[in-house]
């Protein structure tokens, strides 16, 4: 229930003016949020690389609605690969996506436009070493994103795939995608699906996460293991050892501010981590996804507003 509310806020208009104009909000994104110039979030970015840990960084902003909005995504993840090549710090970097910031919202040729904006952030980012991921969002929008993927991957092969576990879908998506040099993250999902396309009770979901994890383990692809489940992370680990995966044929994923001693044990262990780690003003709806995750963080909040 507080899910489904949390989520409906998340697009909600007047909820977001409310949380935004709320000072005390600042508190608690920060636990969640690099900061809200690229420079914060490489300053972090040099921080977990002295820790081991790798990064894949998102600049917030999911409401590209029109060409204005989608080209300055676009010149902003230009610019942060820009920023991370003289920082020395885009070998091994990865931005994460949003296809939602780059334009598939317009009404007339989104998708095209889209791909033409990925197709250049794919570009500059192999010329510094890069890579790039493309998140996943709304479940309708799952096919249209995985076919523009394929056509990305023809000539930026290194481009990473999300699937999301709660689609019931998932399981043959991941058997497509299960093959040499294609780079899969595979989370649960964060976003409200119907029950017809999706398991919406936990349990079903994380059962199905466990299924989709032994495809992508068992093939012959890139996995990214990303959640924070400490169960999960286990099988993940056990399904290595049992497909004899080299720790560099795979990688744990985790979100910035979340687990933050999970993820320097899996380091500490030789395991390859990376981080998500989202920058940027436009936070309010990445926050409220975190929230719905878990009513705790909503409590965090709640408690934060009560002692202002
Ligand atoms: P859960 O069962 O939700 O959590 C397991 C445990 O993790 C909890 O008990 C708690 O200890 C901890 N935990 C989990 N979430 C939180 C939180 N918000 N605050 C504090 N503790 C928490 N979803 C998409 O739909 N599209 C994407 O592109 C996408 N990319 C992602 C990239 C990464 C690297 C990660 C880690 C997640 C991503 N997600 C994405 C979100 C994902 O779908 C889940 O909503 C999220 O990871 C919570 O699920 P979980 O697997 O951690 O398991």
């Amino acid at each position: 229930m507080i899910r489904r509310v949390l989520l409906a806020a998340s697009r909600s208009a007047r909820a977001r003016e409310f949380v935004v104009a709320t000072p005390v909000t600042r508190r608690v994104v920060d636990r969640f949020v690099a900061g809200e110039r690229p420079l914060d979030a490489l300053e972090v970015v040099r921080g977990l690389a002295g820790e081991g840990i790798l990064a894949t960084v998102d600049r917030l902003g999911e409401r590209g609605a029109d060409l204005t909005d989608a080209r300055e995504a676009t010149t902003a993840y230009l610019g942060l690969l820009d920023l991370a090549e003289d920082a020395g710090l885009a070998a091994g970097l990865d931005v994460s996506v949003k296809l939602s910031a780059l334009g598939r919202l317009i009404p007339c040729g989104g998708w095209k436009i889209c791909y033409d904006n990925a197709a250049e952030i794919c570009a500059r980012a192999a010329v510094v070493g890069a890579t790039v991921t493309l998140d996943a969002e709304e479940h309708t929008t799952i096919e249209p994103a995985l076919r523009l993927l394929t056509d990305l991957r023809r000539d930026h092969p290194a481009t990473g795939a999300v699937l999301q576990a709660y689609l019931r879908r998932t399981e043959d998506d991941c058997r497509r995608f299960a093959v040499a040099g294609a780079r899969v993250r595979l989370c649960k999902g964060a976003y409200r699906a119907p029950r017809d396309v999706a398991w919406t009770h936990r349990p079903e979901a994380d059962a199905a996460y466990a299924r989709c994890l032994r495809i992508l383990m068992a093939g012959d692809g890139y996995p990214m293991v990303a959640t924070h489940d400490p169960s999960l992370l286990a099988l993940a680990e056990r399904l290595a050892e049992e497909h004899g995966r080299a720790a560099s044929s795979f990688e744990y994923q985790l979100l910035h501010g979340i687990r933050p001693h999970e993820q320097l044990r899996l380091a500490s262990i030789g395991a390859q981590v990376r981080v998500y780690l989202p920058y940027g003003p436009d936070w309010y709806p990445y926050l409220l996804r975190r929230m719905a995750e878990r009513p705790a963080n909503l409590a965090l909040f709640l408690r934060a507003l009560r002692s202002q």
